[in-house]
């Protein structure tokens, strides 16, 4: 690390998966990294259902994408419940049960696990800081100025780094809410559609003990607030929760321009979700790693950033176009009951599952 504290190679902002990731691989590329993040503790309060899909899954979603068996290569202990299928619910109740490999996992212990990687790579992390603005080419936090060549914004849906740079903001963001459940639940997800969470799902996601459950809407097609399409749903399924925790997740897609000045964007702050499911973890991963080792390789060899934007939209973009054109044609049913009973109907089980894996539909 620099002599300096008021000095780093890179700062990230953020230490979700796309932040840690981008911090180890920064500093595995040689870089002095700081990581910062405004949270007092890293991964708390959990607001994720803590699905993540398997190895050969994530492969098949993302086939471009490089070394996914390193990436994901999550020691055991963080893996709650295997999970080999799913039960998607119509609003009419009819029921779709869809092969998809995964895993649950206990997301604050997940993200400590990533930032663990991140300081044995080499990487400082600052807790309680909050980033604010860069002036000047100097990035300003909650704890002081900070001289950097590079910074990498991992700062969420409402990325502030990005506003920073200049950066486009996420064009549409979906309320989220979850909680943990204690009880006996079958090892099998289920998500509800329909008017349980209009425009997204409700869903049980089992853990090793009890389950996460929570509710994503369309602020185009819900008339509530996100926490009464929870406690509607909780109250319906008979189950008690703990306190629930709300967050935004980026539905639009990636957003047009990720790199701009002496910075770059990764993860929820720059779009990379996929829209058909809201599950984010996989592309903050492959796409924070190839942050981390472009703007450690433009500190060391003067490597040009957009090489970033590049790299990226070639290994994952092409799914994440594709589910935003599905949430399209979705969001064409998602204002009738019966439409999208029938379209869930007529697509069928192998369709659905192509389509939660960001295939399209379209011949
Ligand atoms: C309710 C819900 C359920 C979800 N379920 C799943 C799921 O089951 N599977 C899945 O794959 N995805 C899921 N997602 C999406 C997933 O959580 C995100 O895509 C993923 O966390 C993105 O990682 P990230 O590192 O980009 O951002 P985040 O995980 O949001 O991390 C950003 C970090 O930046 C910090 N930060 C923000 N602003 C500042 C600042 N100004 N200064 C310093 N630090 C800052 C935040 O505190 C946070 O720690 C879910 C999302 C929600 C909301």
């Amino acid at each position: 690390m620099s002599a300096n504290p008021d000095s780093a190679d890179i700062v990230v902002v953020g230490a979700g998966p796309a932040g840690c990731t981008a911090a180890e691989h920064a500093a595995l590329g040689g870089a002095e990294v700081l990581l910062l993040e405004r949270k007092a503790e890293i991964g708390v309060p959990v607001a994720c259902g803590e699905f993540l899909p398997s190895v050969d899954e994530i492969k098949s979603i993302f086939p471009r994408a490089r070394d996914i068996e390193t990436l994901f290569d999550i020691p055991t202990d963080l893996v709650s419940l295997k999970i080999d299928r799913m039960r998607l619910y119509s609003p009419g109740m009819r029921l779709f049960e869809i092969p998809f490999d995964g895993y649950t996992t206990d997301r604050d212990r997940f993200d400590k696990h990533l930032a663990s990687r991140a300081v044995k790579a080499g990487a400082r992390i600052a807790t309680g800081c909050t980033f604010l603005t860069v002036d000047d080419g100097v990035v300003v936090t909650s704890s002081g100025r900070i001289r950097a060549k590079v910074i990498i914004g991992a700062d969420g849906p409402l990325s502030r780094v990005a506003a920073s740079l200049g950066l486009p903001k996420n064009r549409s963001l979906y309320p989220a809410v979850t909680a943990q459940s204690n009880g006996d639940f079958e090892p099998i997800p289920e998500m509800y559609f329909g008017n349980a969470a209009p425009g997204g799902y409700a869903w049980i996601i089992p853990k090793k003990r009890g389950a996460n459950v929570g509710a994503g809407v369309s602020p185009r097609f819900a008339k509530r607030k996100i926490g009464d399409y929870l406690k509607r749903f909780v109250e319906w399924k008979g189950l008690n929760i703990s306190k629930p925790v709300g967050k935004y997740v980026p539905m639009s897609g990636p957003v047009a321009k990720t790199v701009a000045r002496n910075g770059l964007i990764v993860g929820d702050a720059a779009g990379h979700v996929m829209a058909v499911n809201g599950g984010g973890i996989p592309i903050a991963i492959v796409c924070g790693r190839i942050a981390g080792e472009t703007a450690a390789l433009h500190v060391s060899k003067g490597l040009s950033l957009e090489t970033y934007e590049r790299l990226w939209r070639d290994q994952v973009e092409r799914p994440l176009r594709t589910a935003v054109r599905t949430e399209a044609l979705a969001s064409l049913c998602f204002g009738s009951q019966w439409r999208l009973g029938a379209a869930m109907r007529v697509l069928g089980k192998r369709r659905i599952g192509n389509i939660i894996r960001c295939r399209s539909i379209l011949p």
